[in-house]
């Protein structure tokens, strides 16, 4: 008798039965009689043995048990909480009055899993190496500061930033340097120090110097040809300086836009001034072509007060070092003051640069230097804030 109510009848003699092995499932008046293999007709492989056996003992059907077998089922009910027993792996499950027993031999268990590793093994190590592999990649990708770069000037992340530039006589702004700005996609703002020389060790400074030409004179056309006393100045990084791409680069943006190339300023530091022949002929040709040659940084690196008399420029940068010395530094205000004397005798036009204090800007007026950029006047801008800086102020 099972605990639901219903009773078990092994054997039932009923009159349409084909074997011995007719279990009949009585309740009451009723009975349905099954044919005992059917409880265990299922598909599967010849080493797994499924028993299904009663709470007392009895075996009900079986599949892939021998005779020899039969004794697992015995040892198994002694102890339905065990997994192992006489080589055999066990599953067993119970439901209210009934056990399901599979067995299946380990020795078959462990062949199957050895076939299965010559097989997957090969297959796992190509698998484990190839997601390795794209593991490595992604992150050198995205994690080496070069391909950071990269990816920045693809997504044209780069940003350019204007700072306004005075002009002593009329105390107006009389044009910008363009300064650019690494924007990421969260919103921080990376200042050029940080990239610019990565970017001119790894060549990526000539898709930046690209891309600003190209917003510079994309952004600035209208107010450029409204007003031909406004520049601006870009500044040129060695790389683009010695292969000249950068000039045809220029040329195919001014074409057809009506700005003058005498507004196009650009800077150029001595770094780049390696052979100084060849330095002499690229400029006179940049010149020929109408652009405004600016030495930058002048004073920093192995300046000479020569190269002044025999390069063909236009307008020097005073470095915001020798600007800063004019309240700071009274022998260093010295070589500032003989500068500009120089480039005066020269006929070179000044920018004083880097100009923080009203002290300094005094100085730099009363030493008739022609043009003044620095924080005293504006820090650099977004474009929508110069524009409106240059209507108020020329
Ligand atoms: P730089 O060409 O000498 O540019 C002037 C730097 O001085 C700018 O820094 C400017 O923001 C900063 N500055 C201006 N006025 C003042 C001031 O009153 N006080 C102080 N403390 N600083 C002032 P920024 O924008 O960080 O640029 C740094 C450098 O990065 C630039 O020095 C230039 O060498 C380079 N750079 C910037 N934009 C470009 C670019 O588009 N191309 C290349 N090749 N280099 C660039
Ligand atoms: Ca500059
Ligand atoms: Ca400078």
């Amino acid at each position: 008798m099972m605990p639901n109510g219903y009773s078990f009848i092994m054997n039932a003699d009923i009159f349409a039965k084909h074997s011995d092995d007719f279990i009949t499932l009585k309740s009451d008046h009723y009975a349905v009689s099954i044919d005992a293999e059917r409880l265990t007709d299922i598909i599967t492989e010849p080493y797994i043995k499924i028993a299904i056996v009663t709470n007392s003992g009895q075996v009900l059907s079986t599949l892939n048990y021998t005779n020899y077998n039969l004794e697992l089922i015995h040892k198994a009910l002694k102890n339905p909480n065990i997994n192992k027993i006489t080589k055999h792996l066990l599953a067993i499950s119970r439901v209210p009055g009934l056990y399901y027993i599979s067995a299946e031999s380990m020795s078959y268990v462990f062949q199957q899993s050895r076939k299965n590793l010559i097989l997957f093994l090969p297959f796992g190590i190509i698998m484990s190496l190839i997601a390795s592999g794209a593991v490595i990649w992604g992150l050198r990708k995205r994690l080496s500061p070069i391909g950071e770069l990269k990816l920045a000037i693809a997504n044209k992340e780069m940003v350019v930033y204007y700072q306004p530039i005075l002009d002593y006589k009329t105390g107006r702004c009389c044009g910008a340097e363009a300064l650019v700005r690494w924007q990421r996609p969260d919103g921080s703002m990376i200042k050029p120090d940080f990239f610019i020389p990565l970017a001119e060790e790894s060549g990526l400074i000539q898709p930046i110097t690209d891309q600003i030409i190209e917003s510079v004179i994309t952004n600035l056309k209208e107010i450029l040809i409204a007003n031909r006393d406004l520049h601006i100045a870009i500044n040129i990084a060695v790389v683009d300086f010695n292969s000249q791409r950068i000039f045809k680069k220029l040329e195919s943006m001014l074409s057809g836009t009506n700005i003058e190339p005498q507004q196009i300023w650009l800077e150029i530091t001595e770094r780049g001034f390696m052979d100084f022949k060849a330095t002499r002929d690229n400029l006179q040709q940049i010149r020929m072509q109408g652009y405004t040659i600016v030495m930058d940084d002048f004073g920093t690196g192995y300046s000479s007060l020569s190269y002044l008399k025999e390069l063909p420029i236009d307008v020097l940068k005073i470095d915001k070092a020798f600007v800063s010395s004019v309240d700071t530094d009274s022998v260093t205000s010295h070589v500032t003051g003989h500068i500009i004397d120089i480039a005066k005798t020269l006929n070179i036009k000044i920018v004083a640069e880097g100009v923080e204090t009203q002290a300094q800007s005094e100085y730099l007026k009363a030493h008739h230097v022609d043009y003044a950029q620095g924080w005293l006047y504006a820090k650099a801008m977004p474009l929508e804030e110069f524009i409106k800086f240059c209507e108020f102020n020329t």
